[in-house]
């Protein structure tokens, strides 16, 4: 946003023109020729004596300029009470806002940083994009119902244009007896073509391979055929018991395992065990025994339904692209807000718990909502 304020009068002290520009999150005053109108500096006539009405005019305009300040920078109304306050514009912050938006609900989101996306955002230098984290995109697929970042944009009217990834992984490994020259397998898209080629650099366990990540598209036929939330919430499990019991019944059969223990269940040679440990650790952090069965369940097969695809203009066209999303449905992300306190209502006599009502960010400001949400994870 551009305003220009146009020169006063005719008095011969008059300012000469002042220009501000504005863009996210800055007000900034481009070089005035005017020594007479500075910020937060009365006006004083270079010439004394000069008549009132120039005085009164100047005067005027400094109250315009303040004004013109004032709603240039204008944060989001404090005034009002939101249906959701929502902490955090990282990936998580913004689907929830969008998909309480698209449900015609009244959200602010609020940022500490000066750009959305969090982990999975981007900044520009010299003309080049940078990903902050995030880079390797599952989520983009056109079926299913694991395309959580295709399903999040639909949401709210977006789409972006992606490149798909061929290879997903590549892995150099150390050399071991059985393979001196070092371990080399790709992850590639086409399922059949991955496991082929595992199964040649461990020939001796071809069937075992193909058992164990077979079991792993049962875990992620059943996922896939859920509306995807928490399984971590008991009423939305049971209410997807209802409408999918048979994947329901699947997943609790996989809900407590493994995949260290899957995977020694059908493979023994150990430095394919490793592989599968290194396998997991890319995408969990830590080795099979620790990997959840369902986890591994999903990922593993979704590299290959979905695919890895990179959103073309950076990964943080994402976020972008669901704020855009956001604010066309009256919804607002404020950056520079550090929430420093979560306002709870005490609870009353009749011993009712304490809630969320709002923040307080660091700079005194309140945001009042009926509910809080909070996704600020770093
Ligand atoms: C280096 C790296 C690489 C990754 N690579 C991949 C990958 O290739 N593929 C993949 O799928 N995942 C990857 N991930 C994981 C993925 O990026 C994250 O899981 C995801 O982006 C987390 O999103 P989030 O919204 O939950 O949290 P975050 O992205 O952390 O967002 C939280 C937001 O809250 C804000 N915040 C924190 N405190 C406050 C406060 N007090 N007031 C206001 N705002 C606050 C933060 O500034 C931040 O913007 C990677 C992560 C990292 C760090």
């Amino acid at each position: 946003m551009r305003i220009v304020l146009a020169p006063a009068g005719s008095c011969s002290c008059r300012p000469s023109q002042l220009r501000f520009s504005s863009s996210p999150g800055f007000f900034r005053r481009q070089p005035s020729h005017s020594p007479h109108l500075q910020e937060g500096t009365a006006w004083r006539s270079s010439q004394a004596g000069s008549c009132h009405a120039a005085r009164r005019r100047a005067q005027v305009q400094v109250r315009a300029v303040a004004a013109v300040r004032q709603a240039v920078s204008q944060h989001a109304p404090t005034d009002i009470e939101y249906d959701a306050v929502i902490i955090g514009c990282g990936m998580g912050g913004l689907t929830t806002a969008t998909q309480l938006a698209a449900q015609g609900a009244k959200v602010i989101v609020l940022e500490k940083y000066l750009i959305p996306g969090g982990s999975a955002g981007h900044y520009k230098r010299d003309g080049y994009t940078f990903d902050v984290g995030s880079s390797m995109m599952f989520g983009f697929g056109k079926e299913g119902t694991t395309n959580l970042i295709t399903r999040a944009l639909a949401n709210v009217g977006k789409a972006l244009a992606t490149v798909p990834d061929p290879c997903q992984i590549h892995y150099h490994l150390p050399s071991s007896n059985e393979h001196p020259d070092g371990l080399d397998v790709k992850v590639w898209r086409r399922y059949e073509d991955f496991v082929e080629e595992l199964s040649q650099r461990f020939p001796h366990e071809r069937a075992g391979i193909k058992k164990l990540y077979d079991e792993c598209w049962a875990v992620f036929n059943a996922l896939n055929s859920l509306d995807l939330k928490s399984l971590e919430e008991p009423r939305y499990l049971l209410g997807e018991f209802f409408k999918h019991p048979l994947a329901c019944l699947t997943l609790v059969k996989y809900m407590t395992g493994n995949t260290g223990d899957y995977a020694r269940k059908y493979i023994k040679d150990p430095v394919l065990l490793r592989f599968i440990d290194i396998e997991c650790y890319c995408w969990s952090t830590v080795p099979a025994d620790f990997t959840p069965m369902i986890n591994a369940g999903m990922v593993f097969c979704d590299r290959h339904y979905g695919g890895i695809n990179y959103p073309k203009g950076g990964v943080g066209r994402i976020a972008e692209s669901l704020e855009e999303g956001l604010q066309e449905r009256g919804g607002f992300v404020e950056y520079k807000a550090n929430v420093q306190e979560i306002l709870m209502e005490p609870s009353n006599s009749t011993g009712a718990p304490s809630r969320a009502v709002g923040v307080r960010l660091g700079d005194g400001r309140i945001y009042r909502g009926k509910t809080v949400v909070s996704n600020a994870t770093r």
